[in-house]
């Protein structure tokens, strides 16, 4: 396949140096026309000081002729990131120049990149499988330990490895059953149905422990959503800035004033949590006040811990949600003189309590600590492969659904322990399931708008 030659910047604003990405077929031929050196037979991997020049400049010593002195690298096909010819060009960080060089390299052959290009190229050469080069924009994006981890193991082809196991044993059930059909007139059953069955229901326990493990990589990655839930005033605005370190929520003196929901991150001793911060769940006739508190409800069943705040004399709103979930009582403005009896409201099991002051930061450690406690991320074995991505997700549990159709047809259940279904009907389900799998890595069949789905969140540049 031939592709024009594309280019990028590839460095975020603001450094000393920027880099300038090319790849493609004429990448060299491009370069000649603007660099001062001549890098036609230059080996790969090798790095060439010069200047970019302008060539419609003809004044070999004028200096408006040289836009900058610049670091050339050369890469050769096949061994480039995109697998492609390609070169980066580092030049002074100036947006100027970057700006100049791209539209130089651009009047001489190349053309502007589009989002994530040059990895979907490395996928389209083979380079990666699809799995991988998602990790690559999740690589870009981690900013903790464990999605750092997460996205390099699945860079290195942990999880592509893992697929491949799978692939492995459901092409292996699929020939015993394939033989059994060459044979089907001489009714011989090549196949014994015990050993296909325990083969599919060892496929199907692997299957279901990716699926589990999203629950976690999906908190690692988007964050734990925690929901902040307590009456007008006790001091969820408050909390939620003490939390951010920052005061991107609306804090009032007026009651009820927090009516959106303001949606932010922050990590907590590596894990992120994604606070939801939501209007007083009271009694009203406000008609605005009430559908906050109607908000309020929904993120609580949304979230995955609440934090059920209140103050001294201040009742513990009565939360009744469909799912059980960890909910810690806070106790805010313990900065607050009061007379002892105010606190006979919460005397009962004081123990439960976290007591805190959003506004001095007063015991926001202990409620930092429960949060992580609560979060109850499980320690990732460096081997254990975790699903992160949403897609890779759904690609599995449609396998998992057909696959439950091939333990059906090999007489799983239970009602019917001898019910089998023949061979080419158990053989078209597996091949469903290798379908199912197959889209995760980016196999043939992969179309061309999930590619540009996934490749379009990527930044220009990568
Ligand atoms: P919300 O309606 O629950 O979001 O409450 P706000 O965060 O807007 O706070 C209501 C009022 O309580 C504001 O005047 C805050 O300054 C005050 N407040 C919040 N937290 C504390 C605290 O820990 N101690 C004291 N003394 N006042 C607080």
């Amino acid at each position: 396949m031939t592709h024009h030659t594309i280019c990028a910047l590839a460095s975020p604003p603001g450094g000393a140096i920027a880099v300038i990405r090319l790849s493609g077929e004429s990448t060299f031929q491009t370069l000649d026309k603007v660099f001062s050196k001549n890098i036609a037979d230059v080996p790969a991997n090798t790095l060439h000081y010069g200047q970019i020049v302008d060539p419609t400049v003809k004044d070999s010593e004028s200096e408006r002729r040289v836009v900058d002195d610049v670091i050339v690298s050369i890469y050769r096909a096949p061994h480039s990131y995109t697998g492609e010819d390609s070169a980066e060009i580092s030049c002074h960080g100036s947006r100027y120049i970057a700006q100049r060089i791209l539209q130089l390299l651009i009047d001489n052959g190349a053309q502007q990149a589009q989002p994530g290009e040059f990895t979907q190229r490395a996928f389209l050469n083979g380079k990666m499988d699809l799995s991988q080069a998602e990790a690559v924009a999740d690589l870009i994006a981690s900013n903790n330990a464990a999605t750092h981890r997460m996205a390099i193991s699945q860079l290195r082809g942990g999880f592509s490895h893992e697929l491949n196991e799978l692939r492995e044993q459901l092409l292996h059930m699929t020939s015993l059953l394939e033989l059994e059909l060459d044979f089907s007139d001489q009714d011989v059953e090549f196949a014994n149905r015990t050993t296909l069955l325990n083969l599919a229901t060892a496929i199907s326990q692997h299957i279901k422990q990716l699926t589990d493990s999203f629950r976690t990589g999906n908190a690692l990655k988007n964050g734990v959503p925690v929901a902040i839930i307590g009456a007008p005033n006790v001091g969820k605005s408050t909390l939620l800035n003490t939390l951010l370190h920052d005061d991107r929520a609306i804090v009032s003196e007026i009651q009820g004033t927090t009516r959106d929901l303001i949606e932010d991150t922050i990590q907590i001793q590596g894990i992120t949590f994604r606070f939801i911060d939501t209007a007083g769940i009271r009694r009203t006739k406000d008609h605005i006040e009430k559908m906050g508190i109607e908000r309020s409800m929904q993120a609580a069943e949304r979230a995955q811990i609440v934090i059920l705040l209140s103050e001294p004399n201040v009742p513990f709103p009565d939360l009744r949600l469909t799912q059980k979930k960890p909910i810690l009582h806070v106790i805010n403005k313990c900065d607050q003189t009061l007379p002892s009896s105010s606190f006979l409201f919460h005397r009962d099991t004081p123990s439960q309590y976290i007591h805190i002051s959003a506004l001095t930061g007063d015991g926001i450690q202990l409620l930092e600590n429960a949060l992580v406690r609560e979060a109850a991320i499980p320690e990732i074995a460096g081997n254990e492969t975790i699903v992160t991505n949403m897609r890779h997700y759904e690609a599995l549990m449609h396998a998992q659904t057909n696959l439950q159709r091939v333990l059906q047809g090999l007489g799983s259940n239970e009602n019917h322990p001898n019910t089998t279904l023949p061979a080419d009907l158990i053989a078209e389900d597996l091949r469903l399931v290798l379908n199912d799998l197959a889209e995760i890595t980016g196999g043939k069949i992969t179309s061309q708008e999930t590619l540009n789905q996934i490749f379009s969140n990527f930044c220009v540049g990568k």
